[in-house]
């Protein structure tokens, strides 16, 4: 019997963590579900985003599936979501992006993964707000210490990256890449323009890739190369490490690259425990409609089955997954080639039909 944290979320997210529940469940692994609130549902009961008996039970269980949280934009208060993962110390966010039959998209046989720091960089939430007292006086300063202008009506938004943290990540991704068989790790930067904070995760990159070297190969890619490249060659990368915004922005045009966020799982890892979720967001716009796709949530299902241990189940979910979408039947709108199409299932029907297959 495993212990998980279940966190529904906002939006579409109780819809595709309803969804996954349900097929973890169709696995036959033995799993005890904590539901625990965070985002709208949370403020409203709890009057806390977050409350702290969430994290308590995250900590305790050390597993969690999580639901999309909205996080309303300029309001002030930043991200449940990236406040998770700095909490719990889930310094790894490892987003799988691979080609299935049947989702349509410009490729086919992709299977990138992408390992990107969680931990700091610009998301690691020091910002100071234009016209404050703070920005004032922090402008004052730079403006001594570096002998540059800025201007007085600027926000300002500090952007940390530590020799310790890029050294774990980079480990992270090549000892991913050991255990996973794969046989590459692209290191991606801006470091010919940010030298001291690019600068130095490439430094530390280059100084990890030494220990496998023989083993894994090692490669480095300026990020706005990288993202041509990857629209143009993406079969010639394998494992991308990335710090924290370029990492949240490839992993997306690599969802796009195999067919969209409908299809991208992740998982946050830390040093022993790991939260579960999709790539997508909330998508407000679909809530309660029961429409959006649940593969994504699902495909997060399976990799937590892996990180449990439970690699039998994990596989037979995820060959149920293919058949389904293969077949291209019981999907969701954003699966058919024509998106109105009357045929398109909804979110629980799709579920339906992969616990079908996996008990086939
Ligand atoms: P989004 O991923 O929620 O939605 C963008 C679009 O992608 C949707 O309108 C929809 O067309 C499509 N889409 C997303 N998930 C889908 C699915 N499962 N099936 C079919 N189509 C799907 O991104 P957004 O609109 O930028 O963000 C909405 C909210 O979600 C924001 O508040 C944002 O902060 C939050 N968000 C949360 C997380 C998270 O919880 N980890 C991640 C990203 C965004």
């Amino acid at each position: 019997m495993h212990n998980v944290t279940l966190i529904p979320g906002d939006g579409i997210g109780p819809e595709v963590a309803e969804a996954a529940q349900r097929c973890i469940d169709a696995t036959g692994v033995k799993i005890k579900w904590a539901r625990e609130l965070a985002g709208a549902e949370a403020k409203e009961k709890t009057g806390e985003l977050l409350p702290a008996a969430t994290l308590e039970s995250i900590r305790k269980n050390r597993v969690c599936l999580k639901g999309p949280i909205i996080t309303p934009i300029g309001e002030g208060f930043r991200s449940v979501n990236v406040a998770i993962r700095q909490a719990l110390g889930l310094y790894a966010c490892v987003r799988p992006a691979k080609s299935y039959q049947g989702v349509q998209s410009r490729y086919q046989d992709i299977d990138l993964v992408i390992v990107r720091e969680n931990s700091e960089d610009l998301y690691s939430g020091i910002e100071f707000e234009e016209g404050s007292s703070q920005a004032k006086e922090l402008i004052e300063k730079i403006e001594k210490l570096a002998d540059r202008k800025i201007r007085p009506d600027s926000g300002i938004s500090i952007k940390p990256i530590s020799k310790y943290a890029s050294e774990r990540i980079v480990r992270f991704a090549f000892e991913y890449c050991l255990k996973a068989g794969r046989k590459k790790v692209t290191a991606v930067h801006k470091a010919n323009i940010m030298k001291f904070t690019d600068g130095l995760f490439l430094k530390t990159a280059r100084e990890v890739a030494k220990d496998y070297e023989g083993k894994i190969l090692f490669e480095e890619a300026i990020v706005d190369n990288m993202s041509m490249q990857l629209v143009q060659k993406p079969k010639n990368y394998d494992v991308l490490v990335l710090p924290n915004l370029y990492g949240d922005i490839i992993s997306d045009l690599c969802a796009g690259l195999v067919g969209g966020l409908g299809v991208a799982p992740g998982a946050n890892i830390g040093k022993d425990m790991a939260v579960f979720e999709a790539v997508h967001g909330a998508a407000p716009k679909y809530q309660g409609q029961n429409k959006v796709n649940p593969t994504a949530m699902i495909l997060s299902g399976v990799l937590m089955l892996e990180y449990l241990g439970e690699d039998l189940a994990a596989g037979k979910l995820k060959e149920a997954i293919k058949k389904v979408l293969a077949e291209g039947k019981s999907v969701t709108y954003d699966l058919k080639s024509n998106r109105d199409d009357p045929a398109s299932v909804g979110t629980q029907e799709m579920a339906d039909a992969i616990i079908k297959t996996l008990n086939k």
